[in-house]
């Protein structure tokens, strides 16, 4: 296939984008003028296009909406330092798209057609890239089994969309998080480390309950033994131990971020030590008992770098001190700096628009 025919283009008559107000964007509530759709049937991807964004139509018998073959991913397109447009690390998300993808039993997404279609999006709606701090274009990939076929089956029709649109920053504030012994997020053997829709609408009654109590989110146990920490609702998580980073180490039941990864290539590369191994909700407990906890943050594209300032477990409250918080907000800089451009991208991490 030749690279131009892997897109079609049919452009917007009308851009919407003077009745945004870029100074109080919500998340996830704004999209830009256009997105991009291919679809999967004949046992091949058919031509993508770039379209006006506007609704799909579905039959009700959408297999995705019985069943649950939903993957999604959320990556940023945001402006440089030195005025250029930069992605961060988008081979990472279209390889975790199409890990997420196999483990759905659904087809991968060629990474030409996805790369090339991210780049055309942000080419095309290049002024829907906010120019203040902590803002910048999402952009959430997504596909989802659309066969009209009510029978529990590896559906044979799939649709991929790109769709962007500006953000602020997810959160302004530290966060706090309720440690769950009763619900469960994931399990060993099951879904956990895909981006899939189910791994998310079963977190959100749980997650009601615990604001209930004041929490801004859960942070998850292992679904075994429920003893092991996990993650948060969208960030994975560290803490900060007499100097030392730990983080649980990959296990296939939290979602392997871009920003975990990054954070502690950060972290070594600045000469702190970072472990990954299993970490048990006790030993934090205890940690900060003894006054040996030091930070907790989690990390995420969305969150990036965001401060714990209270767990909850078991009926107390753990508060963090911010002012102790330096290690995270060192990482935090870097890793800012480094998306900015800011700081020189030793590893490679910027993918420019040009
Ligand atoms: C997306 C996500 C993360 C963060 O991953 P990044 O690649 O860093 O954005 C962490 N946990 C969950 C459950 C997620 O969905």
């Amino acid at each position: 296939m030749l690279a131009t025919q892997l897109l079609e283009i049919e452009k917007c008559t009308q851009s919407k984008i003077d009745a945004v107000d870029f100074n109080n964007i919500p998340f996830g509530r704004t999209f830009s003028d256009h997105m991009l759709v291919a679809e999967y049937f004949d046992g091949q991807w058919q031509t993508a296009k770039i379209m006006p964004y506007g609704p799909i139509p579905l039959s009700p018998a959408t297999s995705a909406l019985h069943y649950g073959q939903a993957i999604f991913e959320g990556m940023k397109a945001h402006r440089t330092t030195d005025g250029r447009i930069a992605m961060f690390r988008p081979d990472k998300n279209i390889a975790r798209f199409n890990k997420s993808a196999v483990r759905m039993s659904m087809p991968e997404v060629p990474e030409d057609i996805f790369m090339e279609g991210l780049l055309e999006l942000i080419k095309l709606d290049i002024a829907w890239i906010p120019n203040k701090e902590g803002c910048s274009l999402y952009m959430r990939p997504l596909m989802f089994a659309n066969e009209p076929c009510i029978g529990v089956k590896t559906s044979d029709r799939y649709m991929f969309i790109i769709m962007v649109g500006p953000v602020g920053p997810y959160y302004s504030e530290p966060v706090s998080v309720l440690v769950s012994e009763e619900y469960a997020r994931a399990v060993k053997g099951g879904v956990g480390y895909a981006k899939t829709a189910g791994n998310y609408g079963r977190t959100l009654y749980p997650v009601e309950l615990a604001r209930k109590q004041g929490y801004k989110d859960i942070l998850w146990l292992d679904g075994r033994e429920q003893k092991y920490v996990e993650e948060i609702g969208t960030m994975n998580v560290f803490f900060v131990l007499d100097g030392k980073l730990i983080t649980p180490s990959i296990d296939g039941t939290f979602l392997e971020g871009v920003t975990r990864e990054s954070v502690i290539r950060i972290a070594q590369d600045l000469g702190y030590e970072v472990e990954q191994r299993k970490i048990d909700i006790a030993e934090i407990v205890a940690a900060h008992n003894n006054g040996l906890l030091e930070e907790m943050f989690g990390t995420g594209t969305a969150a990036t770098v965001t401060h714990i300032n209270r767990f909850g477990f078991r009926g107390e409250d753990y508060h963090l001190d911010l002012d102790k918080a330096v290690i995270s907000k060192r990482i935090k800089e870097e890793l800012e700096g480094i998306k900015s451009n800011a700081v020189p991208d030793r590893h490679g991490w910027l993918k420019f628009v040009e």
